[in-house]
């Protein structure tokens, strides 16, 4: 009795971690737009077309989607792999993106193993709008989050701006040299995406 209790009193931070692994970015990307008048309507669309990948942490491409890493990561080498095509609806994808998207996925994977070696991982979409979906909603994403054992005690110490920023560009260059890497992969140079061709 007392234990059940004491259970339900724990901080909701603490009692829904996992439920909550997929919303600190909401609020981080709601911010980039509002702050960044140089982003397009649809951010998913227009940050692969930039000439610098590396400076907007597009790591890695293949003919139908590509690697971003997340500008707010919730922990070392969060990613976002996410269809080139727009479009929020998830069932709508024909089978040559879903495939591509899927490939991409498990490449990601094993460059983030490579790269920063994690003890799991927490893979999903959030799909729809409003409180309970993503801040972007209307162009398909599956977040991939490293997840470390204990990582819940060190987040507080990695969200400090300073030290969040200094290992994007880290993460970036680590998971750029994995990609770059794999089978049928070359690099391209540290400032442009890495080029995977699956077939
Ligand atoms: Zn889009």
């Amino acid at each position: 009795m007392a234990l059940v209790s004491e259970n339900y009193l724990r901080p909701p931070t603490e009692r829904a971690r996992m439920d909550q692994v997929f919303a600190p970015w909401r609020i981080e990307w709601v911010k980039r737009e509002d702050k960044n008048p140089d982003v397009k309507e649809c951010v998913f669309c227009e940050l692969p077309e930039r000439d610098d990948a590396r400076e907007n942490l597009v790591v890695a491409a293949s003919e139908h989607a590509y690697v971003l890493l997340n500008n707010a990561p919730y922990n070392p080498g969060h990613l976002m792999v996410i269809p080139h095509a727009h479009g929020g609806d998830y069932t709508a994808l024909d089978d040559a993106a879903l495939l591509d998207h899927a490939r991409l996925k498990q490449r990601a994977l094993d460059a983030l193993d490579a790269a920063v070696g994690p003890d799991a991982y927490n893979a999903g979409l959030n799909l729809g709008g409003g409180p309970a979906g993503g801040s972007v909603d209307d162009h398909v994403h599956t977040h991939v989050v490293p997840r470390y054992d204990g990582d819940t005690n060190f987040m507080p110490v990695v969200s400090d701006t300073k030290v969040v920023v200094q290992g994007l560009a880290e993460t970036y260059d680590a998971l750029h040299e994995a990609f770059a890497a794999q089978p049928d992969a070359s690099d391209p140079g540290e400032d442009t995406a890495v080029p995977l061709d699956f077939d």
